[in-house]
């Protein structure tokens, strides 16, 4: 029996609760946070399909590295491999008409590895006119121009070819029609929502918290990047 991926690399001790996930979404990978070990990146998807009188929402799970994340060519698999893998599997078993788009929300931006899988995975769906976007909410491995302006000492610990690479493959993402958005108050409820939480988003709450001044830094970094 063939074992998927995303069993094997959600081989731990720890099973989070859908609320943890959210929590660890929303919460990790934010600027100046010691990023550590272990579960931390997540991604998921959601596509909407068109109906007579509106559109409905499919969730996809949600897909994690892992806290022992496979190795392939001495790389660590990264939670976009899984996501990609269930994704053409579900669109395949989709009326192409009925597709009306298509996110992908994760808590770090794909690496160069990951954007190459996305571009030749989701081009085509993209080039047919299909809106696909991927909204994320921190940068991975990306010298952020906000960082750069304030002279951030953890810059050290991102070297500029890799930061080139990363960003550079970002741009071909947006060259083949893929959107790139950054985390904002609708994809915090539309998370909430996939992993069947309550509906009891505080707006207020949100309006003056750290995750909302990341959310605003992070967009603007985002324009400053992709000029
Ligand atoms: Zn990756
Ligand atoms: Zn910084």
């Amino acid at each position: 029996m063939a074992v998927s991926r995303y069993t094997l690399s959600c081989k731990s001790g720890w099973v989070p609760s859908n609320h943890e996930k959210y929590e660890r979404f929303k919460d990790t990978l934010m600027h100046g946070e010691d990023w550590g070990m272990g579960l931390k990146y997540f991604a998921m998807y959601w596509i909407n399909l068109g109906y007579l009188g509106g559109v409905k929402r499919l969730y996809s799970p949600m897909f994690e590295n892992g806290p022992s994340p496979m190795i392939e060519d001495g790389q660590l698999y990264h939670a976009e491999r899984n996501l990609l893998d269930h994704l053409v599997l579900q669109l395949s078993a989709l009326r192409w008409d009925s597709v009306r788009g298509l996110v992908i929300l994760q808590n770090a931006s794909p690496c160069s590895r990951c954007s190459r899988e996305y571009k030749d995975k989701l081009g085509a769906i993209a080039r047919n006119g299909v809106p696909v976007t991927i909204v994320f909410s921190s940068f991975y491995n990306i010298r952020r121009p906000s960082c750069v302006k304030d002279s951030h000492s953890h810059l050290s610990d991102i070297l500029e070819e890799q930061s080139f690479s990363h960003l550079q493959e970002l741009k071909n993402l947006k060259a083949a029609n893929i959107l790139l958005e950054t985390t904002e108050l609708k994809d915090w409820k539309r998370l909430r929502e996939a992993l069947q939480l309550p509906n009891t988003f505080n707006e207020e709450v949100y309006r003056l918290s750290a995750r909302k001044r990341e959310d605003d830094a992070l967009k603007e970094d985002l324009r400053l990047l992709m000029r």
